[in-house]
């Protein structure tokens, strides 16, 4: 059976849903294919159950991609503040939890209630556990599930990113943009956490649970968050955020006193140089454990003024190399994608294949943890929703 609509929308996620309310508002018949069998599964599972589903500071500074500028247009013409105004239209409580991160009092099925609702205002047509094996183009696009084919002159491309394969992740989108000729830039997990290696694991592993707030850098970007000790490695926001721009074999520098000085007090000669002085004034800064551990590797080779600089530099410096990342089942969000040269910034068309649109997570645009992965969800599929 063949169905026809003005758009088909492939991937009934976050950007999927957001593109299918703006362009069924202006009138086009639009179909979303959804392979699993419910709506926006990744939404539910967001933000621990509560879904981060904006951040107040939203820039383009917030986000990765090989050009900085593309996600400046959609950002600024679909603001977190249009899509606070739809949350605050359904009546749903939020909150600012830090950083201006927002979250909803209750649950993720808020956010994912009014998305379907808007669907249904918007005469949104859902089809679930359709499965789209193949995508050919003869004068319009014919997108064949194996029980039924759609037809439509515009294809918008929301089958979002590799991770999380046991909700539905696939690698879809991307075969789709090999297909259609576009470059494809290599996809790596973001926001993940990072494995140690063994002889680092065998010293630090099992603090697991410790945590202390640090700034963790990585190829000229730094977070002042919490760094966590895992049983594999280390995690926690500080390690998550600065995961995304990691490569392997690089170190990470961690400053573990941010903005203070640990040595200090030896320039005041009453006060003994020794490992028992040193590590009270470390345990200011770190929980006990860590601190105490961190020494037990890092013990000064003398306690002359220039080997106390050298361990003031150790701490604000901590070089540690991760031997790996936990990869796509525990990375929140796939960075890299369907290179940004192929798509209008406007409307994220792709200029060799007019009516094919990429939106969400399967472009190379990736934003920093805290609510910005949604934003540029909601920004991208109304930037072709608008155009559909
Ligand atoms: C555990 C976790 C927590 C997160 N928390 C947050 C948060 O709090 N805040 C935040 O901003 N971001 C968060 N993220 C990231 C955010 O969820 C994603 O960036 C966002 O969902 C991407 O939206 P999308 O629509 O591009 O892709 P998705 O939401 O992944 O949607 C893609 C859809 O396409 C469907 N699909 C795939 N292949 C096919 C096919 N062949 N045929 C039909 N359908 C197909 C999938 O089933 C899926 O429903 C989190 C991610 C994870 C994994």
């Amino acid at each position: 059976m063949t169905h026809s609509f003005d758009a088909l929308v492939l991937g009934g996620g976050a950007a999927g849903l957001m593109c299918a309310i703006e362009a069924g508002i202006r009138g086009r018949r639009v179909a979303v294919l959804e392979h699993s069998d419910r709506l926006g599964k990744k939404i539910l599972i967001s933000g621990g159950g509560r879904c981060n589903f904006t951040n107040l500071h939203c820039q383009p500074e917030n986000f990765l991609s090989a050009n900085p500028h593309f996600a400046k247009s959609a950002l600024a013409r679909y603001t977190p503040q249009d899509f606070i105004a739809l949350v605050e239209k359904h009546g749903i409580p939020y909150h600012e939890k830090t950083l201006g991160q927002l979250f909803c009092d209750r649950s993720a099925r808020d956010i994912l209630g009014m998305l379907e609702a808007e669907c249904e205002h918007a005469g949104v047509s859902i089809f679930l556990n359709t499965k789209i094996q193949q995508v050919e183009r003869t004068t319009e696009f014919i997108a064949r599930a194996s029980n039924a084919e759609f037809k439509a002159p515009a294809l918008v491309v929301a089958t979002g990113g590799l991770s999380i394969p046991k909700i539905g992740a696939t690698a879809f989108g991307y075969d789709l943009a090999r297909q259609f000729g576009l470059a494809i830039r290599e996809p790596w997990p973001g926001l993940v956490p990072l494995i140690l290696s063994r002889e680092d694991c065998s010293r630090y592993c099992d603090l697991a649970g410790v945590s202390a707030e640090v700034i963790a850098s990585c190829n000229g970007q730094q977070f002042r968050e919490k760094l966590l000790i895992t049983h594999r490695g280390l995690s926690g926001p500080a390690i998550l955020q600065v995961s995304s721009y990691w490569k392997e074999s690089q170190p990470l520098l961690i400053d573990l006193a941010p903005g203070s000085e640990i040595t200090v007090v030896f320039h005041d000669s009453k006060t003994p140089r020794n490992q028992s002085a040193l590590r009270t004034e470390l345990r200011k800064f770190l929980p006990q454990r860590l601190a105490d551990r961190w020494l037990d590797a890092h013990t000064p080779t003398s306690w002359t003024n220039p080997a106390l600089a050298a361990l003031e530099k150790q701490v604000h410096e901590w070089p540690i190399t991760p031997a790996g990342t936990e990869g796509y089942e525990k990375a929140e969000v796939t960075a890299g994608g369907v290179d940004t040269n192929e798509l209008s910034a406007k409307t994220m068309e792709a200029s060799k294949v007019p009516g094919l649109f990429f939106i969400g997570e399967v472009v190379d645009v990736t934003g920093h943890l805290g609510g910005f992965n949604f934003q540029w969800a909601w920004a991208s599929g109304a930037a072709a929703g608008r155009a559909l």
